[in-house]
């Protein structure tokens, strides 16, 4: 999608750290880390947000998820997954992205 800054990470067209890519999705580390360990997995085909994903790309998120965490050093530690959604939700960016945070105990209940 036109003006994406996501799409436009997914394309090549703007430089990320990756930490795992194939040609569905792409990890790539957080501009702005909230965790030692903050990663962003996006599907490379645009939808706004969670309510947009078909359940076929989402459940294949879920098992890059795994894979991501594993890589990581994190599954075993624990992590959390965030998915931002809509103006209450504080979403930034309108494309589908699962923040993948770890590295230290999160809080609950989140602000
Ligand atoms: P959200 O607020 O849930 O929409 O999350 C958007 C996230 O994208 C924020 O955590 C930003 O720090 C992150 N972000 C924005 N631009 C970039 C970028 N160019 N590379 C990596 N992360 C980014």
């Amino acid at each position: 999608m036109e003006n994406c800054i996501f799409c436009k990470i997914a394309a090549g067209e703007i430089p990320s750290n990756k930490v795992y890519e194939d040609e569905k999705v792409l990890a790539f580390r957080d501009i702005d880390p909230q965790a030692p360990e903050h990663v962003l997995l996006i599907p490379k085909q645009h939808f706004d947000n969670i309510l947009e994903v078909d359940g076929e790309t989402f459940a294949y998120m879920q098992g890059i998820v795994k894979r991501v965490a594993n890589e990581l050093g994190i599954a075993e530690t624990g992590f959390r997954v965030v998915i931002n959604t809509g103006k209450d939700g504080m979403q930034s960016v309108n494309h589908l992205h699962m923040h993948i945070l770890g590295g230290r105990s999160m809080q609950w209940p989140p602000g």
